[in-house]
Protein backbone atom coordinates (compact mmCIF):
# COMPACT_ATOMS: atom_id res chain seq x y z
CA UNK A 1 0.00 0.00 0.00
CA UNK A 2 2.52 2.38 0.81
CA UNK A 3 4.76 1.58 -2.32
CA UNK A 4 1.85 3.16 -4.11
CA UNK A 5 1.92 6.39 -2.21
CA UNK A 6 5.62 6.62 -2.30
CA UNK A 7 5.43 5.84 -6.55
CA UNK A 8 3.10 8.36 -6.90
CA UNK A 9 5.23 10.43 -4.71
CA UNK A 10 8.21 9.82 -7.27
CA UNK A 11 5.94 10.32 -10.54
CA UNK A 12 4.84 13.39 -9.77
CA UNK A 13 8.52 14.70 -8.98
CA UNK A 14 10.07 13.41 -12.04
CA UNK A 15 7.36 15.18 -13.58
CA UNK A 16 8.21 18.56 -11.97
CA UNK A 17 11.47 18.14 -12.82
CA UNK A 18 10.38 17.52 -16.64
CA UNK A 19 8.47 20.44 -16.60
CA UNK A 20 11.56 22.64 -15.31
CA UNK A 21 13.82 21.17 -17.62
CA UNK A 22 11.18 22.05 -20.34
CA UNK A 23 10.65 25.65 -19.25
CA UNK A 24 7.44 25.18 -18.68
CA UNK A 25 5.08 25.20 -15.63
CA UNK A 26 4.26 21.97 -13.79
CA UNK A 27 0.79 22.96 -12.86
CA UNK A 28 0.00 23.39 -16.21
CA UNK A 29 0.34 19.22 -16.68
CA UNK A 30 -2.15 16.57 -15.37
CA UNK A 31 -1.24 13.24 -13.93
CA UNK A 32 -3.40 10.54 -15.47
CA UNK A 33 -3.27 7.69 -12.79
CA UNK A 34 -4.20 4.51 -14.69
CA UNK A 35 -5.51 1.94 -12.57
CA UNK A 36 -6.79 -0.32 -15.13
CA UNK A 37 -6.94 -3.67 -13.55
CA UNK A 38 -6.46 -2.95 -10.31
CA UNK A 39 -8.77 -3.05 -7.71
CA UNK A 40 -10.88 -0.62 -5.54
CA UNK A 41 -8.68 -1.32 -2.24
CA UNK A 42 -5.31 -0.82 -4.52
CA UNK A 43 -6.71 2.53 -5.67
CA UNK A 44 -8.05 3.72 -2.63
CA UNK A 45 -4.14 4.90 -1.10
CA UNK A 46 -3.84 6.87 -4.13
CA UNK A 47 -6.81 8.89 -3.96
CA UNK A 48 -6.49 9.18 0.14
CA UNK A 49 -2.92 10.61 -0.85
CA UNK A 50 -4.73 13.60 -3.01
CA UNK A 51 -4.97 12.07 -6.06
CA UNK A 52 -7.56 12.47 -7.91
CA UNK A 53 -7.54 11.83 -12.02
CA UNK A 54 -7.65 8.74 -13.29
CA UNK A 55 -7.58 6.73 -16.27
CA UNK A 56 -9.06 3.46 -17.15
CA UNK A 57 -9.39 1.58 -20.22
CA UNK A 58 -12.31 -0.45 -20.16
CA UNK A 59 -16.21 0.69 -19.21
CA UNK A 60 -17.16 -2.68 -17.75
CA UNK A 61 -13.95 -2.95 -15.41
CA UNK A 62 -14.66 1.16 -14.36
CA UNK A 63 -18.26 0.60 -13.98
CA UNK A 64 -17.36 -2.03 -10.84
CA UNK A 65 -15.07 0.00 -9.08
CA UNK A 66 -16.10 3.69 -9.36
CA UNK A 67 -19.43 4.59 -8.56
CA UNK A 68 -18.07 3.44 -4.94
CA UNK A 69 -14.98 5.10 -4.91
CA UNK A 70 -16.74 8.61 -6.35
CA UNK A 71 -19.15 8.30 -3.14
CA UNK A 72 -16.22 8.91 -0.84
CA UNK A 73 -14.34 11.12 -2.98
CA UNK A 74 -16.60 12.88 -5.40
CA UNK A 75 -14.38 15.45 -6.77
CA UNK A 76 -12.38 12.59 -8.90
CA UNK A 77 -12.27 13.24 -12.89
CA UNK A 78 -12.42 9.91 -14.79
CA UNK A 79 -11.06 9.40 -18.31
CA UNK A 80 -11.58 6.14 -20.41
CA UNK A 81 -8.21 5.87 -21.90
CA UNK A 82 -9.32 2.21 -24.24
CA UNK A 83 -11.46 1.66 -27.17
CA UNK A 84 -14.75 2.36 -26.67
CA UNK A 85 -17.65 0.31 -28.60
CA UNK A 86 -20.75 1.98 -29.50
CA UNK A 87 -23.04 0.02 -27.66
CA UNK A 88 -21.16 0.86 -24.57
CA UNK A 89 -21.74 4.74 -25.84
CA UNK A 90 -24.31 4.88 -22.51
CA UNK A 91 -22.32 3.78 -20.16
CA UNK A 92 -19.49 5.47 -21.07
CA UNK A 93 -21.29 9.02 -20.89
CA UNK A 94 -22.74 8.08 -17.64
CA UNK A 95 -19.16 7.87 -15.83
CA UNK A 96 -16.60 9.36 -17.45
CA UNK A 97 -15.40 13.09 -17.09
CA UNK A 98 -12.93 12.59 -20.00
CA UNK A 99 -13.44 10.05 -23.46
CA UNK A 100 -9.92 10.34 -25.15
CA UNK A 101 -10.51 7.63 -27.23
CA UNK A 102 -12.51 9.45 -29.93
CA UNK A 103 -11.35 7.49 -33.29
CA UNK A 104 -13.88 7.27 -35.80
CA UNK A 105 -17.31 9.21 -37.00
CA UNK A 106 -19.52 6.97 -36.02
CA UNK A 107 -18.67 7.00 -32.73
CA UNK A 108 -18.42 10.38 -32.69
CA UNK A 109 -22.12 10.45 -33.92
CA UNK A 110 -22.99 8.11 -31.35
CA UNK A 111 -21.71 9.96 -28.44
CA UNK A 112 -23.49 13.11 -30.08
CA UNK A 113 -26.98 11.51 -29.95
CA UNK A 114 -25.71 9.91 -25.95
CA UNK A 115 -25.18 13.75 -24.98
CA UNK A 116 -28.18 15.16 -26.23
CA UNK A 117 -30.39 12.40 -24.51
CA UNK A 118 -28.99 12.85 -21.31
CA UNK A 119 -27.25 16.43 -21.05
CA UNK A 120 -24.14 15.52 -19.67
CA UNK A 121 -21.28 16.00 -22.47
CA UNK A 122 -18.20 14.53 -21.56
CA UNK A 123 -15.10 16.25 -22.68
CA UNK A 124 -13.55 14.19 -25.54
CA UNK A 125 -9.99 13.89 -26.93
CA UNK A 126 -9.61 12.34 -30.62
CA UNK A 127 -6.92 9.26 -30.61
CA UNK A 128 -4.40 9.57 -33.15
CA UNK A 129 -2.42 6.68 -34.57
CA UNK A 130 0.79 8.56 -34.49
CA UNK A 131 3.35 5.72 -36.11
CA UNK A 132 0.38 4.52 -38.45
CA UNK A 133 0.26 1.43 -36.76
CA UNK A 134 -2.31 -1.53 -37.87
CA UNK A 135 -3.06 -2.90 -35.11
CA UNK A 136 -3.44 0.59 -33.20
CA UNK A 137 -6.79 1.93 -32.55
CA UNK A 138 -6.38 6.38 -33.60
CA UNK A 139 -7.94 8.07 -36.67
CA UNK A 140 -4.24 8.44 -39.22
CA UNK A 141 -2.61 11.67 -38.92
CA UNK A 142 -3.52 13.22 -42.44
CA UNK A 143 -7.33 12.68 -41.18
CA UNK A 144 -7.09 14.14 -38.01
CA UNK A 145 -8.27 17.71 -38.96
CA UNK A 146 -11.22 16.17 -40.71
CA UNK A 147 -12.12 14.11 -37.91
CA UNK A 148 -11.78 17.41 -35.50
CA UNK A 149 -14.15 19.08 -37.82
CA UNK A 150 -16.71 16.19 -37.86
CA UNK A 151 -16.93 15.57 -33.85
CA UNK A 152 -17.36 19.71 -33.58
CA UNK A 153 -20.51 19.71 -36.01
CA UNK A 154 -21.57 17.15 -34.02
CA UNK A 155 -20.90 19.85 -31.05
CA UNK A 156 -18.92 17.65 -29.13
CA UNK A 157 -16.78 19.06 -26.32
CA UNK A 158 -13.28 18.78 -28.14
CA UNK A 159 -10.89 19.46 -26.10
CA UNK A 160 -7.93 18.18 -27.50
CA UNK A 161 -5.93 14.99 -28.48
CA UNK A 162 -4.44 12.14 -27.28
CA UNK A 163 -1.75 9.42 -28.44
CA UNK A 164 -0.05 6.06 -27.86
CA UNK A 165 3.69 6.24 -30.25
CA UNK A 166 5.29 2.84 -31.46
CA UNK A 167 6.95 1.13 -28.76
CA UNK A 168 9.96 1.04 -30.39
CA UNK A 169 11.83 3.56 -31.27
CA UNK A 170 12.52 7.55 -29.79
CA UNK A 171 8.73 8.63 -29.33
CA UNK A 172 9.90 12.65 -29.54
CA UNK A 173 9.14 12.67 -32.74
CA UNK A 174 5.28 11.17 -32.59
CA UNK A 175 4.67 13.79 -29.34
CA UNK A 176 6.01 16.65 -31.12
CA UNK A 177 3.88 15.37 -34.24
CA UNK A 178 0.56 15.44 -32.07
CA UNK A 179 1.40 19.19 -30.23
CA UNK A 180 1.73 20.05 -34.13
CA UNK A 181 -1.55 19.04 -34.77
CA UNK A 182 -3.08 20.39 -31.49
CA UNK A 183 -1.32 23.48 -32.23
CA UNK A 184 -2.96 23.92 -35.55
CA UNK A 185 -6.43 23.29 -34.25
CA UNK A 186 -6.44 25.22 -31.20
CA UNK A 187 -6.55 22.26 -29.33
CA UNK A 188 -5.19 22.86 -25.49
CA UNK A 189 -5.18 19.16 -24.40
CA UNK A 190 -2.57 16.97 -25.89
CA UNK A 191 -2.77 13.12 -23.91
CA UNK A 192 0.60 11.83 -24.28
CA UNK A 193 3.41 9.92 -22.39
CA UNK A 194 3.61 6.46 -20.04
CA UNK A 195 5.29 4.93 -17.32
CA UNK A 196 8.41 4.51 -20.07
CA UNK A 197 7.92 8.07 -21.52
CA UNK A 198 6.56 10.64 -19.51
CA UNK A 199 9.58 13.03 -19.33
CA UNK A 200 9.65 12.98 -22.98
CA UNK A 201 6.28 13.60 -23.77
CA UNK A 202 6.60 16.45 -21.02
CA UNK A 203 9.29 17.69 -23.37
CA UNK A 204 7.27 17.63 -25.95
CA UNK A 205 4.11 20.00 -25.14
CA UNK A 206 2.13 17.06 -22.92
CA UNK A 207 -0.59 18.75 -21.02
CA UNK A 208 -1.96 15.41 -19.50
CA UNK A 209 0.55 12.20 -18.58
CA UNK A 210 -1.08 8.91 -18.44
CA UNK A 211 0.93 6.88 -16.00
CA UNK A 212 0.04 3.09 -14.84
CA UNK A 213 2.41 0.95 -13.71
CA UNK A 214 5.13 3.44 -12.46
CA UNK A 215 2.61 4.03 -10.02
CA UNK A 216 0.35 0.85 -8.90
CA UNK A 217 3.20 -2.17 -10.04
CA UNK A 218 3.26 -4.37 -12.63
CA UNK A 219 -0.29 -5.27 -14.31
CA UNK A 220 -0.97 -9.02 -14.65
CA UNK A 221 -0.32 -9.92 -18.51
CA UNK A 222 -3.58 -9.89 -20.26
C1 LIG B 1 -2.25 1.13 -19.83
C2 LIG B 1 -2.23 2.45 -20.51
C3 LIG B 1 -1.41 3.48 -20.04
C4 LIG B 1 -0.47 3.34 -18.85
O1 LIG B 1 0.58 2.49 -19.20
P1 LIG B 1 1.83 2.29 -18.21
O2 LIG B 1 2.93 1.85 -19.12
O3 LIG B 1 1.42 1.24 -17.23
O4 LIG B 1 2.11 3.57 -17.56
C5 LIG B 1 -1.46 4.70 -20.68
N1 LIG B 1 -2.27 4.90 -21.74
C6 LIG B 1 -3.06 3.93 -22.23
C7 LIG B 1 -3.94 4.22 -23.40
C8 LIG B 1 -3.06 2.67 -21.63
O5 LIG B 1 -3.86 1.72 -22.14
Amino acid sequence: MSDIIHNLSAVKQRITGAAHDAGRDPATITLVAVSKTHDAAAIRPALEAGQRVFGENRVQEARTKWPELRQDFPDVELHLIGPLQTNKVRDAVALFDVIETVDRPKLARALAEEVQRVGRSPRCLIQVNVGREPQKAGVEPEAVDQMIRIAREYQLDIAGLMCIPPAEGDPAPHFRALADMAARNGLAVISMGMSGDYPAAIAQGATHVRVGSAIFGSRPPV
